[in-house]
């Protein structure tokens, strides 16, 4: 028979860190644990296996097949606590929480405090000599059950919680203003009301029985996999629906058994930057969900940290020390217990790890450890530091850090100049760093339809919850009033690569006006404001950006990427500019420079305009002279940005309709530019629309059918790079046809290109080496590859092409259905970001092994936009590529990629 639960505690567990994905993260980890020494309440795992399983079975087949097991756990958990489940006397009370092989936080369900009744609660409140605690403990069950396992949580944000509407109520009547100043009775009270609300809104009685109790929970906790938050996480992380989760059952501990009491998170690094320091916050007197809700204001665990932060909240000594002082001052013994433990736990799992602790009544207990989730920046610190202190090896260092994440480090920083001249309206904690800029908005939904118009948003809200994630992901940055480093939104931030500046507590949000308010100025939803996500600063209006730089430990990375990797990777660059920024950031080359890109400023737009209107070839080559000079220059400028490193340029290739206007105005200010008649413009016009423009009159067709464009372009090339030679800059050109199915289509244009380079040569008296290749991007063209590769000296694949004619979904068109085809999982990927290795790819194979077939030393390269995209650029180094090649910011994170399929590879 299959085993369904492993049990943990007392320093003995089942499982072990490396069974992840039975037992999710969680689970492996408490195991771990265990096994490592540390204090854990004892507890077990049901793997995530049976929760696909539960689903299947449906509730009662699956509660009569586990429930030996699920028996067999809890007497352990009794037997080690010494408490007995249900007992009105001694009363053992449980947490149920949700555990994935890799953590979704705050998108599943915890239901705490299980196994609390009118008896229980009696012997809990003499258990702990506290009445009070006992029958706060009841409220916060029933309120965390009802919502979680009964339902009554409300849909919509515009209705509220019902139960947070009683303790209003309850307040109001007794005059207080805070849940603590509520009496036992007052709590008693509440829990009856809490019982009558669950009975009116259900139409069930509260359970009373523990087991049928921890049965709910432990169902609503595997449904809580599939609730659309969840959902929606894991399409945004590529997270697999089949995985599901694991649920832990665990003794309770209390952090808010009186004022030697806590709970707290802590990171052994910081997460923001990836600094080397132990980090934290933690309250007195409280229960583990308060401090991530960011309800009340979590103090610091150390010292250090604590004196950052109040100087951050502009915080005097004095007032710190009396209302905010960190657990290294309040509880030395258990501080000094943390911190031996935190380090014992970097040193066993030589990775930052983010841990969760509870301390009762003075004892320290730890719920929770994983590898913390971290902003890229300080991925790439914490795998660089790992690896100088001798942790980590090179190759761990490199397969630590996710390429996909990489351009975060990428995104622009705020102007240092701008910054001087904008004013601070705010200071918050600097909970994710990077610079945000954008129009405030105080719900997720207006965030998300915002940005759907096109529209910059900033998200401000007093603090977010787990409902606010697509909003989150809509806007550039987020502010919230309330909340510390560990609070929803700074977690969810940092792990988004998202600017955040979290817990301003100078601003005021209302949310029914929408607006809000800071340092006495009025902020309405549409004005802009700024974050600085690095310094917790929030700025009026827009501030300047300015592009990043690659340096200090990013460098390191890439250095070392470049000792593991195989592939080369080049870049889509069409101007010097961009050429430049890519060889910064370590592009060994143009992959692609388009050059119908150069065609579109000033005289440039005309001439080409004169060229499509020409009705003979006499015509054509007029216009086409005076375009020469200007593309000749363009190319020198290229050549110049990448002295020394070939340059791959391609012929013409869009349809000659993209270059002239469609509307009537704009044709006839075409006209009137080019002397000729609106009629004449308006028939050329309509002469070259087609019916299905991209499989049309488009790439070497055009060459083919006017080949003084070819040459045009030739001479342009061959002439800039004899210019360059004169100047010393070395040139090397691979000149490139697009869109070839038949390797006659090749051949037709390669003569082409060799005929004018040698009318070039004689004319100059000097030669220079150049390369004629093509892009692989129709299927035909990939089936003959044998063929195609007796002319052609290189391949580079272009898979927006090949995946446009492989799938039959046109390029321009796709945006109709594809959203809908993601949604109804009929397409894991859209293929035009991540190359469809089963089927592009197939073609991608068999026209690299058949070129290669007749060519063997035949260079081959993508230039897609699946260039930069880290699954397709290690699927490009399996199929034995000789290059990539993507947009300038993407160069790092194919560097990355590439380096990290070479290694994956020699495991
Ligand atoms: C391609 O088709 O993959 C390609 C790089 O060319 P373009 O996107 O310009 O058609
Ligand atoms: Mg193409």
């Amino acid at each position: 028979m299959k085993k369904n639960v492993y049990l943990f505690g007392a320093g003995k567990a089942e499982g072990r860190a490396t069974d992840k994905n039975l037992l999710g993260g969680k689970g492996a980890n408490l195991a771990e644990m265990n096994r490592i020494g540390l204090p854990v309440p004892a507890g077990f795992t049901i793997t995530a296996d049976y929760c696909n399983r539960w689903n299947e079975l449906g509730t009662e087949k699956a509660i009569e097949e586990l429930k030996p097991e699920v028996e067999k756990g809890i007497s352990h958990i009794e037997e080690i606590m010494g408490a007995k489940f249900g007992d009105r006397e001694n009363p053992l009370l449980v947490s149920v929480r949700s555990g994935a092989r890799v953590s979704m936080p705050g998108m599943m369900d915890t239901v705490l405090n299980l196994g609390l009744n009118e008896d229980t609660v009696a012997g809990l409140a003499k258990k702990s000599g506290n009445e009070r605690f006992a029958w706060d403990s009841y409220r916060r069950f029933i309120q965390m059950y009802g919502d979680v396992v009964m339902g009554m949580k409300p849909e919509s944000k515009e209705d509220e919680d019902p139960f947070e509407v009683i303790i209003d109520k309850i307040k109001k009547e007794k005059g207080v203003e805070l849940d603590t100043e509520l009496t036992t009775d007052d709590l008693q009270k509440l829990v009856a009301r809490f019982k009558k609300a669950v009975k009116e809104v259900t139409g069930n009685e509260f359970p009373t029985d523990p087991w049928e109790q921890l049965w709910g929970a432990i169902g609503a906790v595997f449904g809580s996999w599939n609730n659309s938050r969840a959902i929606y996480y894991r399409k945004m992380n590529g997270i697999p629906h089949h995985w599901g989760t694991a649920v832990n059952v665990q003794s309770m501990v209390y952090g808010n058994m009186g004022e030697n009491s806590a709970t707290g998170v802590a990171f052994t690094r910081d997460s923001a930057t990836g600094e080397n320091i132990f980090n934290g916050e933690y309250l007195v007197n409280a229960q583990g969900e308060d401090v991530v809700a960011g309800i009340r204001t979590p103090q610091e665990i150390t010292l250090e940290g604590s004196r950052r932060w109040a100087k951050l909240q502009n915080i005097s000594e004095e007032e710190r020390k009396e209302k905010y002082p960190s657990l290294e001052e309040v509880m030395p013994e258990v501080y000094k217990q943390l911190f031996d433990i935190q380090k014992k736990l970097e040193e066993h799992y030589k990775d930052m790890q983010d841990l969760e602790f509870t301390i009762q009544e003075g004892r320290l207990w730890l719920l929770q450890t994983r590898n913390g989730k971290r902003t890229s920046a300080a991925e790439v610190r914490i795998a660089m530091e790992l690896l100088e202190e001798g942790k980590i090896d090179e190759k761990t260092a490199i397969t630590r850090v996710n390429a996909n994440r990489l351009d975060e480090l990428l995104h622009p920083e705020f102007d240092k100049s701008a910054l001087e001249e904008a004013t601070i309206i705010s200071k918050g904690l600097p909970a994710s760093p990077g610079a945000a800029t954008g129009r405030i908005v105080f719900f997720a939904d207006d965030a998300e339809t915002w940005k759907a118009k096109g529209e910059k948003v900033v998200l401000v809200r007093i603090e977010t919850s787990p409902e606010d994630l697509s909003g989150m992901d809509a806007a550039e940055g987020i502010l919230t009033a309330r909340g510390g480093m560990t609070s929803h939104a700074a977690v969810v931030a940092r792990g988004m690569g998202k600017c955040c500046v979290s817990g301003a507590g100078g601003i005021r949000v209302n949310y029914k006006e929408r607006k809000m308010v800071a340092e006495g100025k009025e902020y309405k939803e549409g004005d802009w404001i700024s974050l600085n996500g690095t310094t917790g600063e929030v700025y009026e209006g827009k501030v300047e950006t300015i592009e990043p730089k690659m340096s200090g430990n990013f460098g390191k990375l890439m250095n070392l990427c470049d000792k593991y990797t195989r592939m080369n990777v080049r870049t889509n660059a069409d101007t010097p500019k961009d050429a430049k920024v890519a060889r910064d950031f370590g592009a060994s080359g143009i992959g692609l420079c388009r050059t119908e890109h150069m065609f579109f400023e000033g005289d440039r737009i005309k001439a080409v305009r004169e060229m499509i209107l020409a009705d003979d070839e006499k015509g054509r080559r007029k216009a086409l002279d005076k375009l020469l000079p200007m593309q000749r220059g363009d190319f020198e400028g290229i050549f110049e940005a990448m002295d020394g490193l070939p340059v791959t340029v391609r012929l013409l290739d869009p349809p000659l309709h993209e270059f002239v206007p469609q509307d009537e105005k704009s044709q006839a200010d075409m006209a009137k530019e080019l002397g000729v008649s609106p009629e004449e413009v308006f028939n050329k016009v309509e002469s070259l629309h087609e019916v299905n423009p991209m499989l049309g009159h488009r790439g070497c067709r055009l060459g083919n059918t006017y080949p003084e464009i070819t040459e045009m372009q030739a001479r342009a090339i061959i002439e800039a790079a004899l210019n360059c030679k004169k100047r010393g800059i070395k040139a090397l050109p691979e000149i490139m046809v697009p869109l070839i199915g038949t390797k006659e289509e090749l051949k037709m244009q390669e003569e082409i290109i060799r005929s004018t380079a040698e009318k070039v040569f004689e004319e100059r008296n000097d030669t220079v080496d150049y390369m004629v290749g093509t892009m692989i991007e129709i299927p035909r063209a990939a089936l003959t590859a044998d063929e195609i590769a007796k002319t052609a000296e290189f391949f580079s694949f272009g898979t927006n092409d090949l995946t446009q004619m492989t799938f039959g979904y046109s390029r321009d068109d796709v945006g109709k259905f594809l959203p809908i085809y993601l949604e109804k999982n009929l397409l894991e990927h859209d293929p035009f970001q991540v190359l469809d290795q089963t089927g592009v790819g197939q073609l991608v194979e068999i026209g690299t092994q058949k070129g290669r077939s007749t060519r063997p030393e035949l260079k081959v390269g993508i230039c897609g936009e699946h260039g930069g995209e880290p699954s397709s650029v290690k699927f490009c180094h399996r199929v034995g590529m000789n290059y990539v090649s993507c947009s300038p910011f993407r160069v790092p994170v194919a560097r990355l990629a590439a380096a990290q399929a070479a290694i994956e590879e020699n495991k």
